[in-house]
């Protein structure tokens, strides 16, 4: 196919370079020439802006920074410049309305469109094995499924338009408060003179265990390798966890629920921001409880 990729960044880089691996004609754009640079390294074709590379493609996709942007991509520069029908397929993280929003616009240019965030982080963009979170209707769906499928291990279908969103923010912000509650029992047990691998043993086999414990766990030296044995340097920066724990509160807010963990999870990252530490890993909040 004849694919557009808008947003070449830490993700959007290796996910292009995924799609031309799969055998795609890539027509990229970013703002940043380096990005685009890498982007012709890796075997895709540079455009000069979105118009141009949007030109006579099967389908786009879009991996962006925010809401803001994707909308304003969308609205400007895509909705009639690419071919009537093609299929536009957003994989940034944004807010459930926008998405909505972005997607319903879309239908009435004449487009088809999902919203298909990702669970995964530079090194799985890199390698093709995110996961794809994806809301849209079913022929759509359909559609985008052997796209995404060259970029990820998994492509799950979450329901109609802003659904994956909906799936991404809720994933993260149960990810943002498990974090924080393992980093509180490792410190309580601590303090109470408990050897923190011997917890470690003992919580992984009972009913405390979780993701954030046992696939990522926030003790250098304990459990397997993860961000803590590199100094809370290259997993999840804080800064994108915080990014989509305020999503998560914005679209709570607007569906009326009740998130008291969530929010207070919210809080403790964006004090972790304000003191500049938004570049260390999120399993870093064990050092600042
Ligand atoms: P990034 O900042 O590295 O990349 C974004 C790219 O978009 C940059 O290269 C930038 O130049 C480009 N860009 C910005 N505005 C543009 C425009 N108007 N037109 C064309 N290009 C433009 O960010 P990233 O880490 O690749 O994240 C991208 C998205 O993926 C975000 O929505 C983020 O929340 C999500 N995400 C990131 C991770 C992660 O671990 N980094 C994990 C999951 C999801």
């Amino acid at each position: 196919m004849n694919i557009a990729f808008i947003g070449l960044g830490n993700m959007g880089g290796g996910m292009a370079a995924n799609l031309v691996k799969a055998g795609h004609q890539v027509q990229a754009f970013d703002l940043s020439t380096e990005a685009l640079e890498r982007a012709v390294d890796a075997g895709c074709k540079r455009y000069d802006s979105i118009e141009a590379a949007v030109a006579g493609v099967d389908a786009v996709v879009t991996m962006l920074p925010n809401g803001k942007i994707v909308e304003d991509s969308y609205r400007a520069h895509v909705f009639g410049k690419a071919p009537q029908g093609c299929l536009l397929l957003d994989c940034s993280t944004i807010d459930v309305a926008t998405a909505r929003g972005v997607a319903s616009a879309a239908t009435e240019a004449g487009y088809r469109m999902v919203d298909a965030p990702v669970s995964g982080g530079i090194a799985a963009a890199n390698v093709g094995t995110l996961t794809f979170m994806v809301g849209g209707g079913d022929v759509d769906f359909a559609g985008a499924e052997p796209i995404l499928s060259a970029m990820g291990k998994a492509v799950i279908h979450a329901g109609s338009a802003g659904s994956g969103q909906a799936a991404k923010i809720c994933n993260n912000m149960l990810l943002g408060a498990s974090m924080v509650a393992t980093c509180e029992a490792f410190k309580l047990a601590e303090k109470l003179g408990l050897d923190l691998q011997t917890f470690y043993d003992i919580s992984s086999k009972a009913s405390g265990q979780n993701w954030s414990m046992t696939s990522y766990c926030p003790v250098p030296g304990v459990g397997p390798q993860s961000p803590a044995d590199n100094g809370y340097e290259g997993g999840f920066a804080t800064a994108l966890m915080l990014k989509d724990l305020r999503l998560a509160m914005a679209a709570a807010k607007e569906a009326g629920a009740n998130v008291p963990m969530g929010s207070r999870a919210e809080e403790l990252y964006g004090e972790l921001e304000g003191r500049g530490l938004g570049f260390k890993d999120f399993s870093n909040i064990i050092n600042e409880l």
